[in-house]
């Protein structure tokens, strides 16, 4: 497998050039290594790269991790679906969450943060591109969700989550990252307490450079950066 520092090298350099297209500034994006498909040493190895935002899909998996590196310079992100029954193994562990999906969820998650005395940061995951394969809240759902969140309370919405369909065409990807954007927009507009949606969680191995040039503030990269 190639270095984790050779990756990171190139993969920065195509972050400064699509954020130069654009006229963004490469510090404002937060590069999150995606480690789920490798074991501790690689993840040592992405420690000495410099990494230190680690993303991870299954909290058994991940709390095994956790305990073996047990770094505090670590912020985990948890970025798979999560089952309610799940929500004791992420919190507090857990720095963010990116899949808050629906009520029952956020209900869960509320309840587990204020017996632990914390409001968890969340991304609300927006299906945008509609797939049935995919979780995610439906972009037609979104605001009333969000409202239903803030109801709920004990939970801090920090931005918009999204997977663009597995494809190259840049005509299919580039317009999810658009619209996740607008939805944004619409939800800052709203102004609900706790829900400050400022960041946006888009962008993957296939498809971050467009992510970037779209206005992603947190990439999720797993095969281009550690392997698998
Ligand atoms: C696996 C995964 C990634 C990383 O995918 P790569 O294509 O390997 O970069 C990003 N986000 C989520 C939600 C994932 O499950």
């Amino acid at each position: 497998m190639r270095p984790i520092a050779e990756n990171l090298q190139e993969i920065k350099g195509r972050i400064a050039q699509a954020s130069a297209r654009v006229g963004r500034n490469p510090t404002e994006i937060q590069m999150i290594a995606v480690t789920k498909y490798v074991g501790v040493e690689r993840m040592r190895e992405a420690l000495s790269a410099g990494l230190t935002h680690f993303g991870e899909s299954r909290a058994k998996d991940a709390k095994a991790k956790m305990e073996e590196l047990s770094d505090p310079a670590i912020t985990w992100h948890f970025i798979g679906h999560l089952q309610t029954n799940k929500v004791k193994e992420v919190l507090p562990s857990f720095a963010f969450i990116h899949s808050l999906d629906r009520s029952s969820l956020a209900v869960g998650l509320a309840k587990e943060a204020e017996r632990l005395g914390i409001i968890p940061n969340c991304f609300i995951q927006v299906n945008v591109s509609g797939e049935e394969s995919k979780f995610g809240i439906g972009p037609d759902k979104l605001l009333s969700f969000a409202r239903q969140v803030r109801d709920i309370g004990n939970i801090r919405v920090v931005g918009l989550m999204t997977m663009a369909p597995n494809t190259r065409e840049e005509g299919i990807i580039r317009p999810v990252f658009r619209r996740l954007r607008e939805l944004q927009q619409e939800l800052l507009d709203l102004g609900l307490e706790r829900i400050s949606p400022h960041f946006l969680s888009m962008g993957m191995s296939n498809d971050y450079e467009i992510a970037v040039e779209e206005g992603a503030t947190h990439l999720r990269i797993g095969t281009a950066l550690v392997g698998r």
